[in-house]
């Protein structure tokens, strides 16, 4: 049973500066991997936009999630989305490292901006980055590498598993064990087309939103 509505509103494009506590979630993936679309799901809002067309902007997009009920919340409940740039089309060497560091930056340019406004307030905002990997391609480099940036500039990502409806049983059951062997944890499996992983990634959004990324 689904009992929550979910409203949303755009937040962005804008600087970055967020000056309030709502809980902050940062998804990052391969160009293509499904972001957008699972960030429409996730609002029940087109609001980030699809594209299969590469190049795409390269600034991260804020977008303000409220969850009505729910979750075990109560009252509302709100979330950032943060929609950082897709990476991998620059294929290897020290192009993707660049590319990397820029969509690192991109999100880290909030919160500094927001400790230099109020000095006082140095707790990082709660809230996690997603990695978001394609299911049915285990073991890119691009993932791998962005794994471990992500991992030593930022926080351990939580890997969410993209696309699963286009996956048999068989390749399922194999393509996560081999994710979960990469990055030392069970992707969450989710499907934008069917809808599938999406309550448990907002579950799991409810209850990183109490802390902060690690
Ligand atoms: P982004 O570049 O990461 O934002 O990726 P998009 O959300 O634009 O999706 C890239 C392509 O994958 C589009 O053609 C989508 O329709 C398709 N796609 C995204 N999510 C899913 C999914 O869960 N299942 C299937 N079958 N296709 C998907």
């Amino acid at each position: 049973m689904n009992t929550f509505v979910t409203s949303a509103s755009v937040a962005g494009p804008r600087d970055g500066v967020l000056r309030d506590d709502i809980p902050q979630f940062a998804f990052a993936g391969r160009s293509n991997v499904g972001k957008s679309s699972l960030l429409n799901a996730l609002m029940r809002q087109k609001l980030a936009r699809t594209s299969a067309a590469a190049g795409k902007t390269r600034q991260a997009n804020i977008f303000q999630m409220t969850i009505t009920g729910g979750l075990g919340h109560p009252g509302a409940w709100s979330a950032y989305l943060v929609d950082l740039p897709g990476y991998g089309y620059a294929r290897g060497g020290s192009a993707s490292t660049i590319e990397l560091a820029a969509i690192i930056d991109a999100y880290f340019a909030a919160g500094r901006r927001r400790v230099t406004e109020n000095a006082a307030r140095e707790t990082p905002r709660r809230g996690a980055i997603f990695l978001l990997v394609d299911s049915r391609h285990p073991g890119l480099t691009s993932d791998i590498e962005a794994h471990r940036w992500i991992g030593m500039n930022a926080a351990t990502p939580h890997v969410i598993a993209t696309k699963v409806d286009k996956l048999s049983r068989a390749e399922r059951t194999r393509n996560l064990r081999e994710f979960a062997r990469l990055f030392d944890q069970t992707p969450l499996a989710v499907s934008s087309t069917s809808g599938e992983g999406l309550d448990e990634l907002r579950r799991l959004m409810a209850n990183l939103s109490k802390v902060a990324p690690e």
